[in-house]
């Protein structure tokens, strides 16, 4: 039986936010709510979704008796902000690529948990299986339902995720946490795309979307994107996002992209992006369709100028 308190003080001295610890079983409600999701295509193209759904929400089909799933949260809000101020990328990209690092930081824990129990199987995931990462954070209790996505009641949303999920059973468990929204519509009512209702997001109206995902997004719609990557307004507005950031800073290290502003942004060499975004989540995408939504976004900008 490994011990709940060792192994979370382990994972907090590390630098993660919050660490939440749930008894493996299938999650039916999820995959209810997922599979309905699909049939209403709110997933666009993202066809990737359609595939292993058993395998998302059964850690069993993942790793043979798994017992426990061990979720924690790595927080990327950080003090330094871009110098461009017409070319606005999401929050998570400001930061180093977080998938190494996650890694690193979870090989750890599995250290500390096979101090415990050294026959213990532990499989790491960072965004690297199918595993539903957002629904087993809310098994335990690292993070609940918000009206815009995933959310902590005191950390707010801006953070990533990453599992280990063990073949042992832990002496304590968390147990799912209600989202506290009430009565607050802030992110549904500042979303410009319309792309939320409570608890619902459609990926086929959300900037992000089209400006991460769609291979081949309508040049009207980057036109209109308040983002060249990514979205962050529905989480910007997000009460629960206000807090001091001090309480949890993050150890990501900010991206040498920042330094560039706007001129810059408008004339990336392959070179310059390379230099600058190769170690953000901004390079897994190619520099064409990069310079395709600043571009974009300057006739955009100097219409309304003009
Ligand atoms: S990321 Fe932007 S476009 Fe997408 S739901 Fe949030 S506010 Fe709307
Ligand atoms: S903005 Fe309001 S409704 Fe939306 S997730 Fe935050 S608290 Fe909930």
């Amino acid at each position: 039986m490994l011990n709940t308190k060792l192994i979370k003080e382990k994972a907090k001295s590390l630098g993660f936010a919050s660490v939440g610890i749930a008894p493996a079983h299938k999650l039916e409600e999820a995959e209810e709510r997922f599979g309905a999701a699909l049939e209403e295509g709110r997933n666009a193209d993202l066809h990737f979704l359609e595939r292993d759904v058993d395998k998302r929400f059964d850690p069993e089909e993942l790793l043979p008796d798994c017992k426990s799933v061990l979720v924690v949260a790595l927080d990327y809000r950080i003090n330094d902000k871009p110098a461009s101020t017409r070319y606005r990328t999401a929050r998570y990209t400001w930061v180093e690529d977080y998938h190494v690092l996650v890694k690193q930081m979870l090989a750890q824990v599995v250290e500390a948990i096979q101090q415990q129990e050294p026959n213990a199987h532990c499989r790491i995931t960072v965004d690297s299986s199918c595993i539903s990462e957002k629904n087993w954070a809310i098994e335990a209790g690292v993070g609940c339902i918000g009206k815009n996505s995933l959310i902590h009641n005191e950390n707010g949303s801006f953070f990533v995720l990453g599992t280990i999920l063990i073949d042992c059973a832990f002496d304590a468990y968390d147990s799912p946490k209600m989202s506290d929204c009430g009565n607050c519509t802030m992110c549904i009512d500042s979303c410009p795309a319309h792309a939320l209702t409570p608890y619902k997001l459609d990926a086929r109206k959300c900037y992000s979307y089209h400006t991460v995902e769609n291979k081949n997004p309508d040049i009207q719609v980057l036109t209109d994107s308040p983002f060249v990557f990514g979205c962050d307004i529905c989480q910007e507005v997000c009460p629960k996002n206000k807090k001091n950031i001090q309480n949890h800073p993050s150890v990501l290290k900010s991206s040498l992209f920042l330094r560039l502003q706007n001129e810059e942004m408008e004339n990336l060499t392959q070179e310059d992006f390379k230099t600058n975004f190769g170690d953000t989540a901004i390079a897994r995408r190619k520099l064409e369709r990069f310079s395709r939504a600043i571009k974009a976004k300057k006739t955009g900008s100097s219409r309304k100028e003009s």
